[in-house]
């Protein structure tokens, strides 16, 4: 049975960074709709998906999430930066698991694509250790789940929301964008067992 998980960013504690209007929202809100959006796609498609939040009670929710053992997981973000003045998308990983950067190349296809995003607003994929700048930025952007899922997982900030144009698309696209966190994970699930099939991942693991 194919499974995925989607992870909401933050806690009702700590809400994460605050959006301007439109989505005037903290993203700990935000991405607890964008998750059962996500998640109902995925149930429609009959795929068996977990929405987890950090505040459950868990001791830790990667352990929950490494446990529940899906295809793979996302963790869910909006993006800010002092002034808002910066804009676009990105998707971070880490090579904690090899197949992170593909799970991280297609949700930023995808995501860009609903999106609009071209040129420079199409930010890319970064590797955790582009970010890790200093201890704060580490608690602040919850990067946990890319250092403890042992399932394939990335932390997607596909808009800035304390930049005006970017919350209007965060809002205004709000079901596209769903929908193409949920189209990715599943070209994720298509490409995993394509490559099982092709033997391909004996090959990747030796290197
Ligand atoms: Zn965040």
């Amino acid at each position: 049975m194919i499974s995925f998980a989607v992870i909401i960013g933050h806690t009702g504690k700590q809400r994460g960074s605050l959006a301007v209007t439109p989505i005037s929202e903290h993203e700990y809100d935000y991405c607890h709709k964008l998750g059962f959006a996500i998640a109902e796609n995925l149930v429609d498609d009959d795929i068996e998906v977990c929405v987890f939040q950090k505040d459950d009670g868990y001791k830790n929710v990667y352990d929950a999430v490494n446990q529940y053992n899906p295809s793979c997981a996302v963790e869910l973000h909006f993006n800010s930066f002092p002034g808002g003045a910066a804009t676009g998308t990105e998707t971070l990983f880490t090579d904690k698991n090899f197949k992170n950067p593909r799970l991280a190349e297609l949700l930023q296809e995808k995501i860009c694509f609903v999106l609009d995003r071209e040129g420079s607003t199409n930010r890319g994929i970064k590797h955790i250790a582009e970010y890790i700048q200093d201890k704060q930025i580490i608690i602040d952007r919850g990067y946990d789940a890319i250092k403890y899922c042992s399932v394939p997982c990335c932390i997607i900030e596909p808009f800035f929301g304390n930049n005006t144009n970017d919350s209007a698309l965060g809002f205004r696209r709000f079901l596209n964008l769903a929908t193409s966190i949920s189209d990715g994970m599943k070209d994720f699930e298509r490409w995993s067992f394509s490559n099982i099939i092709l033997g391909k991942y004996k090959d990747i693991e030796n290197k």
